[in-house]
């Protein structure tokens, strides 16, 4: 059973002007799936991961070549950004909201040390806002296309939210800008999914990817 390229929950212009519209096409049509073309040779290379979900081959990955790590990630990241995001953003709700309140202070806190996370991540990668399972948020940055759902990532957990940092995610409308990108993301940010997230790894049901 081969990995597809998901359908984006919105269209390529909707979240204008966080993200214009070439960006988003670029990004699905191009860089994501050439994530998931080059996931599946991998796959097709190694008969052992016949039949295997991407949530059980990241977590065994330091057993994999470099090609199934990369694109494995790039297929997982990709498929979980598309979906933290949302036209025209909303607000955390419930639980989390007084979660994010007691661990940072706040959720300008929060948005700030993600940020400079984010700022920090030298080269290409991810920042990622990660529950580890107790109740806990941590925040975390990966380069390329890891992420904490690996067994060899410093800081691992399930992602709940997660920001590509890779130029190709931003150059063209912010430049080198990265930090005025970083800020403006949480415009587009849908914090119920963020939420439902939460919820279900609180619950110990972590929702694969369709
Ligand atoms: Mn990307």
């Amino acid at each position: 059973m081969a990995f597809t390229l998901p359908a984006l929950p919105y269209a390529y212009e909707a979240l204008d002007p966080t993200i214009d519209a070439e960006t988003m096409r670029l990004h699905h049509t191009k860089h994501h799936q050439a994530y998931v073309d080059k996931l599946n040779e991998g796959v097709t290379e190694d008969p052992s991961l016949a039949g295997k979900s991407l949530e059980e081959i990241l977590a065994a990955i330091s057993s994999q070549p470099k090609k199934v790590r990369n694109n494995g990630g790039g297929h997982w990241n990709h498929s979980f950004f598309w979906e933290t995001m949302k036209p025209g953003g909303s607000k955390p709700v419930g639980r989390l909201a007084q979660v994010i309140d007691d661990e940072f202070g706040s959720l300008d806190e929060l948005k700030k040390k993600l940020n400079e996370a984010g700022v920090g991540q030298f080269g290409s990668g991810w920042v990622w806002l990660v529950a580890d399972g107790g109740g806990r948020l941590v925040i975390a940055a990966t380069p390329n296309q890891d992420n904490p759902l690996m067994d060899d990532a410093p800081v691992k957990g399930t992602p709940i939210l997660g920001n590509d940092v890779w130029e190709h995610a931003y150059y063209l409308k912010y430049n080198n800008r990265r930090a005025d990108y970083l800020n403006a993301w949480w415009d587009v940010v849908d914090w119920e999914k963020v939420a439902e997230r939460f919820e279900g790894v609180s619950q110990g049901t972590v929702a694969e990817l369709a």
